[in-house]
């Protein structure tokens, strides 16, 4: 405490700009890093998906592959049984089992035109989901390439955040320890209160650089002076010169 209070409010103030401004780069990387995992492991969900699809469209396929093929077994068994018939109606007793025959065979051709019908129409179902599961590795293939280039954006930011988290947390301890305890309390509790981390803002226009409340002349002329810490009426953000907060430059 003896310490802080070696500085003059201008310096706390300068202080506090110093610390704001490296808090908005540390929110800055936050953002960064916050969305990009979400959006790399919603890719993977998503190729997960795709890869579900195609695995299914495909067993479809095999399936209805399989049933050409037991189609194509009754055509045959068919052909069989008429040639089998022929050859007997070649030797029939009578009227009555020439006619029994011919109703066999008859049945035995309706059973390979349907089975025909049925092949013909599975052989469109197949080309339709050929189309589909051409589609959906397409799909598959576009998202991971996009899964790629998301992920080496993540390692590289992770890369480079680091040194600047480190850096700039370093240099946020630096700055707190210029300003007293009691401000740094109400800084934290305001950074806290609004979703933008915004605790210190500079006079914009004649107003809160914060809340856009119109600051009277009297009170801008206080805060020029830099001899008190001034809060805003209306949010309670610490209001500083837009001078003094142009003259910090955090990098
Ligand atoms: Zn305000």
């Amino acid at each position: 405490m003896s310490q802080v209070k070696e500085y003059s409010v201008e310096e706390k103030l300068f202080s506090l700009i110093t610390l704001q401004k490296v808090n908005s780069k540390l929110d800055g990387i936050q953002i960064l890093k916050g969305e990009l995992p979400i959006e790399v492991s919603d890719l993977e969900d998503e190729i997960a998906g795709l890869h579900a699809r195609q695995q299914r469209i495909e067993e479809e396929i095999n399936g209805m592959q399989q049933f050409i093929n037991d189609k194509n077994q009754t055509i045959k068994d068919a052909g069989e049984l008429i040639k089998k018939y022929e050859k007997q109606s070649e030797n029939v007793k009578n009227n009555r089992e020439f006619e029994a025959i011919n109703k066999e065979m008859e049945m035995q051709s309706l059973e390979i035109k349907l089975a025909e019908k049925h092949i013909k129409d599975a052989t469109e179902d197949i080309g339709e989901k050929g189309k589909q599961l051409e589609l959906a590795k397409k799909a598959v293939a576009t998202k991971e390439t996009n899964l790629k280039a998301k992920k080496s954006e993540l390692e590289k930011i992770i890369e480079e955040t680091d040194k600047e988290e480190k850096h700039y947390t370093k240099m946020a301890d630096d700055a707190r320890e210029k300003v007293d305890e009691r401000l740094l309390i109400s800084y934290d509790r305001i950074r806290k209160n609004y979703r933008n981390g915004l605790a210190v803002v500079p006079v914009e226009r004649d107003s809160c650089g914060g809340c856009y409340n119109a600051i009277p002349p009297q009170k801008q002329s206080d805060i020029k002076q830099r001899k008190k810490i001034i809060v805003c009426e209306n949010c309670g953000r610490i209001i500083v010169d837009d001078e003094l907060n142009d003259s910090v430059e955090v990098s």
